[in-house]
């Protein structure tokens, strides 16, 4: 599973106000919680200690005892489920994050390919979350 994904998604997701305000997914809700909070993560079953989550929204099939609980999975899962990832509310043009599951690339692969030195990709990058924003 990449980091980069995750790590990228965090950015995305959760510094940005304009997204937590106009994405919405799905099966999931992005929680940011103000310090790091214990919970098992749904997807890779491990106890993690996060501050950021992605709390599963209350299925019409669930039973009354499943709904009671809430049900979170770690950002780090969410970023690397394609299905998951792809907001189903959004305005104006989605990020490359998710329009293309293998973005962003492998860092050492990027550099390689393109032939560019670690400085450019960086800039390249922070270009990209200029476009971003509204
Ligand atoms: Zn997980």
């Amino acid at each position: 599973m990449s980091i980069r994904r995750a790590t990228t998604l965090a950015r995305h997701v959760f510094y940005s106000k304009s997204i937590l305000d106009t994405y919405t997914w799905k099966t999931h809700t992005p929680v940011s919680f103000d310090d790091k909070v214990d919970h098992r993560c749904t997807a890779c079953d491990q106890i993690r200690f996060l501050k950021y989550w992605w709390k599963e929204k209350p299925r019409p099939e669930a039973t009354e005892t499943m709904s009671n609980q809430d049900r979170h999975m770690c950002s780090r899962c969410f970023a690397n489920n394609w299905n998951l990832v792809v907001p189903e509310t959004y305005s104006g043009r989605l990020p490359k994050l998710f329009t293309s599951p293998d973005y962003p690339p492998p860092f050492r692969k990027e550099r390689l390919k393109a032939n560019k030195s670690a400085h450019e990709v960086k800039k390249e990058h922070e270009e990209d979350l200029k476009e971003e924003r509204p």
